[in-house]
């Protein structure tokens, strides 16, 4: 089913308020607010018997805060009546649904704690409405619930799905530093596959024993990465089916006997097989000339990684810290008054400067270290396994070698630059965009006071 739009959703909302009376909506708001600790209370203790949600709920602030969060949950669940109020609510709902992707809250947990709710409500209408009154009421407090349900996997799913394909480009990204040489090696791994295919066909191997293209080495390299790296163009398609026709077409009309057909002559045969393969080869060879998905993975001018595998890279570590009980820390950095540089002597030098930034950042990192371009004069590094310590040693080391590099610029000229740091360690929350907005308010901080300088943000 397509997804509804805001205003389709508000709409259908509205709709099904409409359903229920004035006072069912009124007596179900006021029992569900004036219960909402209990019911929030309720909620956790029943969710910390849950051996997978405890492990999510353990961290401090993730425990404080989500108790009152939820609290606030119930009263605009059942309070907003308004077509701007409902607005509000399901664009919460969708943001809720998000994080939920981004720190991998199992569905069945969310839909586990909405029964728990349902549950505990529905047993409170019993205890406190009026009998005629406790149908509609319990049917309202469901509805309510099932339908924030509902938006909340709509962006579940369609967060977890850009996610899994953000993980899948990263992963084959990971293992084609070089494009260049996987071009060459599975080219030959086809060219591999026909010739061993036109000798086991000369030794008289039946069409059955015939080597199928799907399991050769560049079958499975092509439908286990290449179809994912290049999702979405229309080649990928076409080699999927030329390989498809190839194994499950030509190769059986090699059981034939040969005079059954003059047109499937094993010549003829070889001949289609083999304009098949090249036409593989063409497509495929089109698929790696395109600036595609796997080269943008870096950023061009500085070859450092873009911004687009970042909540990959975050979300690993964040589970790899969890689960070794190991750290890393996330580093801000923005050149100071970059724009001045750009003024002075021109773009082409701003950009030479931020190669030559990249290279500094690069020579000086470690090995296992992420090292990202977010954009413009911004840089964001990822250390992993360290302690808070190294960590801002590290980090002032960068902030002491800007300032003491020499940028070169064309005709001898060079200048000076400094940078602006925000360091933010790990602190075991399961959501890394809070990791990537404290590093953020560090580096803000860092600004404001002064520039050159880190600043390291509170746990
Ligand atoms: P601040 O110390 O507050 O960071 O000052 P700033 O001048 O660096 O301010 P800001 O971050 O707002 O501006 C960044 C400037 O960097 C804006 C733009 O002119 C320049 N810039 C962004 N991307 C590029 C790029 O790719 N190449 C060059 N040469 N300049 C860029
Ligand atoms: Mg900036
Ligand atoms: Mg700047």
């Amino acid at each position: 089913m397509a997804r509804l739009s805001l205003d389709e959703l508000t709409a259908e909302w509205q709709r099904y308020l409409n359903r229920f009376d004035e006072l069912t909506r009124e007596q179900t708001a006021a029992l569900a607010i004036r219960h909402r600790q209990e019911l929030a209370g309720h909620f956790y203790a029943a969710m910390l018997q849950h051996g997978e949600a405890a492990t999510l709920l353990s961290h401090d602030e993730v425990k404080n805060r989500l108790n009152s969060s939820m609290q606030n949950w119930i009263s605009m669940l059942y309070s907003s009546q308004q077509s701007t109020e409902i607005q509000t609510l399901i664009a919460h709902q969708h943001k809720i649904g998000e994080v939920h992707a981004r720190i991998d809250v199992p569905v069945h947990l969310v839909l586990h704690g909405a029964r728990l709710l349902k549950e505990r409500l529905i047993e409170l209408i019993r205890e406190q409405l009026p009998t005629q009154h406790r149908p509609a009421a319990a049917s309202y407090a469901a509805a309510l619930i099932d339908l924030a349900m509902e938006v909340m996997s709509q962006a579940y799913a369609a967060s977890h799905e850009r996610r899994s394909r953000a993980e899948e480009g990263y992963r084959l990204f990971a293992v084609t530093q070089n494009m260049a040489s996987e071009k060459e090696k599975q080219r030959a791994a086809l060219l591999n596959w026909e010739n061993q295919l036109m000798f086991d066909h000369a030794m008289g191997l039946t069409a059955e024993q015939l080597p199928r293209l799907r399991s050769s080495e560049f079958g499975l390299w092509f439908r286990h990465k290449g179809a994912h790296g290049f999702e979405g163009a229309v080649e990928t398609g076409l080699i999927l089916d030329a390989m498809t026709h190839i194994d499950e077409v030509l190769l059986p009309l090699f059981a034939l006997p040969q005079t059954a057909d003059a047109q499937h002559t094993p010549m003829q045969l070889l001949r289609d097989l083999r304009e098949q393969s090249k036409g593989i080869a063409h497509h495929l060879g089109l698929l790696f000339e395109q600036n595609n998905e796997l080269e943008s993975g870096r950023d061009t001018l500085t070859r450092l990684l873009n911004r687009k595998f970042l909540s990959v890279v975050l979300s690993r570590q964040i589970s790899y810290a969890r689960q070794a009980g190991s750290s890393f820390a996330v580093l801000s950095i923005d050149l100071d008054h970059f724009k001045r540089i750009n003024d002075t002597y021109g773009h082409e030098a701003g950009d030479l400067v931020l190669q030559q930034f990249a290279s500094m950042l690069l020579n000086q990192s470690r090995a296992g270290d992420y090292l990202f371009r977010m954009g413009g004069e911004e840089f964001l590094v990822i250390m992993v396994d360290v302690n808070d310590q190294n960590a801002r040693r590290a980090a002032e080391k960068f902030r002491r070698l800007a300032a003491a590099e020499v940028f070169r610029l064309p005709q001898e000229a060079t200048l000076h630059v400094t940078a602006s740091l925000g360091l933010a360690m790990f602190t075991g929350h399961p959501d890394y965009q809070q990791l990537l907005r404290r590093a953020d308010a560090a580096l803000y901080e860092a600004k404001h006071s002064g520039r050159n300088r880190l600043i390291v943000a509170a746990d």
